[in-house]
């Protein structure tokens, strides 16, 4: 085993390859909050990538209600459950083991294998709330204390020490040194399987027909021509940005990603105890339990927490967050003045520009007195 550096866990850690960080890394920032589990970014990859035969159950990119949804089911609690505790020091040094670290004697990774029956429920626990009605006597009072769920946006997290990377004894899976994109070659694959019990996050799958594994390739082609994923662009909540990262020593404040992760650290990494250094990141939910939000996005949630729900004092954050969505092409920079924020390609030219606040009409509230010429003894809108 090889000691790389886990910026996420603020130490070093034990995998079995030297660390060859990508000179730009993809990256997606999921803003939690603005999910409504339409699915449609579910649809859009599906049609694009996982229509043909042996693929039927896939979804490259799924949406699950958390805390009771998975797919593949139960994938997050086995993998903590195998894992035991799971410590961190203050905000700064996690103190646990990774999955790395905790592997049997022999192995690379520990991992489980999902049986093929946990593919077949997606929608398991969907718009399941935490608790009950019946505890939650007046909601306005305890607010989401007992009663909570919220939307988790699922693909592969192009991770920067991947698991399916270090399990496979084919060597078929590699990450594209220009992108930090993981791709399986399948010429290469033999079908053993190594990759879907090592991946925690359950992002490798297996075709039972063509009998190797595939898995999400971040839109790759579309990348290339400097386009957002299929997944971002058909999003109804406008909740995603497909970016890159630089490298933690090479932080670039102008730039989105950086901006986020680095350095307002708004956006987090899901489960970074399991030491794979996952490249999407999560602005979480406001109005989810501290101690769960913890457990899934590491420390630092209740800072990320606060500063959202100042973003609309904070020009400069507001901005970037209403550029989300905004355009199908991949930006670099961008900028805040006079109410409008705009985003830059490479060149510094503009790509898009949307003002902070759109303009809205309120209609004046009126009530009939009488409708033909009867008069109306409940209240009643006049149309
Ligand atoms: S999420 Fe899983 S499949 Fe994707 S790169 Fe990481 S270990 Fe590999
Ligand atoms: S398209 Fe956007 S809003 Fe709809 S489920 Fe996907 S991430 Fe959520």
């Amino acid at each position: 085993m090889a000691k790389v550096r886990n910026w996420q866990l603020g130490r070093d850690m034990e995998y079995p390859y030297v660390a060859d960080r990508p000179a730009k890394q993809f990256t997606m920032i999921m803003d939690t909050n603005k999910c409504i589990a339409c699915q449609s970014c579910t649809i859009a990859c599906k049609s694009t990538w996982t229509w043909g035969k042996g693929q039927e159950f896939m979804l490259w990119n799924n949406i699950e209600t958390k805390p009771y949804g998975f797919y593949p089911t139960g994938w997050d609690v086995n993998v903590l459950e195998l894992l035991g505790e799971q410590e961190w020091d203050g905000d700064d040094v996690y103190t646990g083991q990774t999955v790395f670290e905790a592997a049997p004697a022999g192995e690379r990774v520990l991992g489980w294998a999902p049986a093929e029956e946990d593919w077949s429920h997606p929608n398991i626990g969907e718009d399941e709330p935490t608790g009950s009605a019946d505890e939650t006597t007046y909601i306005p009072d305890k607010p989401h204390s007992l009663m909570w769920m919220y939307y988790l946006q699922r693909i592969c997290n192009h991770c920067t020490y991947p698991a399916c990377v270090a399990a496979c004894p084919r060597e078929a899976i590699y990450k594209r040194p220009e992108d930090g994109i993981v791709l399986v070659d399948q010429t290469r694959c033999r079908g053993y399987q190594e990759c879907l019990t090592a991946c925690p996050y359950k992002k490798t799958m297996f075709n039972l027909e063509t009998r190797v594994s595939e898995k999400c390739i971040g839109c790759y082609p579309k990348l290339e021509q400097g386009l957002q994923t299929q997944c971002t662009t058909a999003c109804i909540g406008r909740l995603r940005l497909t970016n890159y990262l630089s490298a933690p020593d090479e932080v670039d404040p102008r730039k989105p990603a950086d901006f986020l992760v680095h350095v307002r650290m708004i956006a987090l990494p899901l489960y970074p105890q399991l030491g794979l250094e996952p490249n999407v990141y999560y602005i979480p939910p406001v109005h989810v339990p501290t101690k769960y939000l913890t457990q899934m996005f590491g420390p630092g949630v209740e800072r990320a927490v606060e500063m959202y729900r100042n973003a609309k004092d904070d020009p400069e954050l507001l901005g970037l967050l209403m550029l989300f969505g905004s355009t199908e092409r991949i930006w670099h920079t961008w900028d805040v003045s006079d109410g409008v924020a705009r985003a830059y390609d490479e060149d510094g030219e503009e790509v898009v520009a949307v003002p902070l606040r759109e303009p809205t009409f309120t209609r004046p509230f009126e009530f009939a007195t009488e409708v033909a010429g009867e008069p109306v003894t409940g209240f009643r809108h006049n149309t």
